[in-house]
């Protein structure tokens, strides 16, 4: 089947002296508006370069941007539920946590919690960013990548892009399409549920911790909420911490308040710990276990970190697993029509149906571990490889397959920092996140809201598209009536 063409919203190439001029002010534009990241390569804390970014605004279905916008509170629902029930993440999880080890060690944190009783604080703070591409095989609806329950970023860049975008269509004398760029104020929404839940914590002198890597590329992403909150609220104080000094930083007093460096921590808004290195061995999960045990609310809590693996995001597409959480059939409906293809590679009729799918069809399908952050995902025929040689250990029931998506593709121009020449027109998918904002404890939802929105494009040829990882742009949709 072939892959569907949109037409660009300009008309594609454009003349040199155009494309030169308009290159040079939307990278200037970039730069000056913080649309940046650090250097991978020259890293460098006094110095940022752009973020690579697609030219124009990517034609995106309006329809099917409606719909992931709309379904947002619903899956925000969702996560809440499945967060909150013991049994089915202790289920899905079961056979994973055997073999992998990190989901182990969360689950293991997890547990310990569950039997103490959540501390003393029932509320958590969700801020979810659900990612979906078009499926053009499949009446072009959007499907769902997978959602994200911790670090979801690039709220705060994205907020920024659709004024650039505006900029550029301007610059290139096309006023007359502003009007299908959607706002978005995914930054001013992430914040406000982070200043909620700051609220419902209930110590005005307490603070917002932000919690990040010990090397930060995406800077600009992360600052911004901080700056936000720190104009908007000055009366909210920020801490910004690295992981890795919580481990002497970090103490919990007698009621469980958690402190560090003498301030008491509100809230704890994670920009790290969701791949295994981060946590640099046995003192950073005795750390995540100590934030845990403490009555801050926790972006995410461990329950919420849990909820947003691919293996419970693959248990909820098992028939009738929906119903379990989400009684309204209407709904059900509507969240089953953005799921495509989940299958588990447990040791079970399922599960061989899914491994003799994989071998006789890898370029069907992607595999993948319980990762975040981009690269860890298998694709094309090494899939076959990687499942013919874990098809008869335990090892493979740490993995799902999934369907593989086929995004429509169009022209568009990719800009990236280091570039000598001007980029030629190529052939570009776009994958769109929508952001959440929950908050709740097991009774009840306080706050549910879908907040902003994401795009970012790639090389048609490429099978990831990860923005920090280097591989794909900055974007914002341009909706079209298709
Ligand atoms: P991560 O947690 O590492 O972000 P994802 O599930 O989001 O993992 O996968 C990473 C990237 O791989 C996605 O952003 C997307 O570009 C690509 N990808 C993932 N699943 C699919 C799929 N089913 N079909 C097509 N592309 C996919
Ligand atoms: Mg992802």
């Amino acid at each position: 089947m072939a892959v569907r063409r949109l037409e660009p919203c300009v008309q594609l190439p454009l003349d040199e002296k155009t494309l030169k001029e308009v290159v040079t002010s939307a990278r200037d534009w970039a730069l000056m508006h913080g649309a940046c990241m650090r250097s991978k390569t020259n890293y460098n804390e006094d110095i940022l370069q752009f973020a690579p970014f697609a030219l124009l605004p990517s034609v995106f279905p309006r329809k099917e941007f409606e719909r992931a916008v709309n379904i947002q509170p619903i899956l925000n629902e969702l996560m809440h539920k499945v967060a909150h029930d013991h049994e089915f993440l202790t289920s899905s999880l079961k056979s994973t946590i055997e073999v992998d080890e990190f989901t182990g060690n969360m689950f293991k944190i997890y547990e310990t919690v569950y039997n103490e009783g959540f501390a003393q604080q029932e509320v958590s703070l969700g801020l979810l960013r659900s990612d979906y591409m078009v499926h053009s095989y499949s009446d072009s609806v959007v499907k769902q990548v997978e959602i994200n329950t911790i670090a979801s970023s690039f709220g705060a860049i994205s907020s920024k892009l659709t004024a650039f975008n505006r900029y550029v269509l301007r610059e290139l004398g096309h006023e007359e399409k502003l009007e299908n760029l959607p706002p978005n104020s995914a930054l001013a929404g992430l914040c406000g549920g982070m200043i909620k839940a700051w609220k419902i914590y209930g110590n005005p002198k307490a603070v917002i911790m932000i919690v990040v890597e010990d090397v930060t590329y995406n800077i600009c992403d992360q600052r911004f909420h901080e700056f936000y909150i720190r104009e908007n609220h000055p009366d909210v104080g920020v801490l910004r911490r690295r992981y890795s000094d919580l481990k002497d930083q970090a103490k919990l007093t007698d009621n469980k308040a958690l402190f560090v460096d003498g301030h008491e921590v509100a809230v704890v808004y994670y920009r790290t710990a969701y791949e295994p290195a981060q946590y640099g061995g046995a003192e950073g999960w005795k750390t995540r276990l100590l934030i845990e045990r403490s009555k801050a609310i926790k972006c995410p809590s461990i329950h919420y970190h849990l909820a947003g693996t691919k293996k419970v995001q693959q248990a909820l597409a098992h028939p009738g697993c929906l119903e379990r959480f989400i009684t309204d059939s209407a709904k059900v409906e509507a969240i089953r029509e953005i799921f495509t293809g989940l299958y588990s590679l447990d040791f079970d009729e399922h599960g061989d149906r899914a491994v003799d799918m994989a071998i006789a069809n890898p370029e069907r399908y992607v595999l993948k571990p319980q990762r975040e952050g981009g690269g860890n995902n298998v694709y094309g025929q090494k899939i076959r490889e990687v499942v013919e040689k874990m098809k008869s250990s335990k090892e493979r029931t740490a993995w799902i397959l999934m369907e593989r998506i086929a995004p429509p593709v169009q022209k568009n121009y990719i800009v990236r920092p280091g570039q000598n020449n001007l980029p030629e027109p190529t052939d570009v998918v776009s994958e769109l996140g929508i952001f959440g904002v929950v908050i709740g404890d097991a009774e009840k939802i306080l706050v549910n809201e879908q907040v902003g929105h994401m795009l970012r494009t790639k090389l048609s040829t490429v099978d990831e598209g990860g923005v920090a990882a280097g591989l794909g742009a900055l974007d914002s949709p341009y909706l079209a009536d298709l």
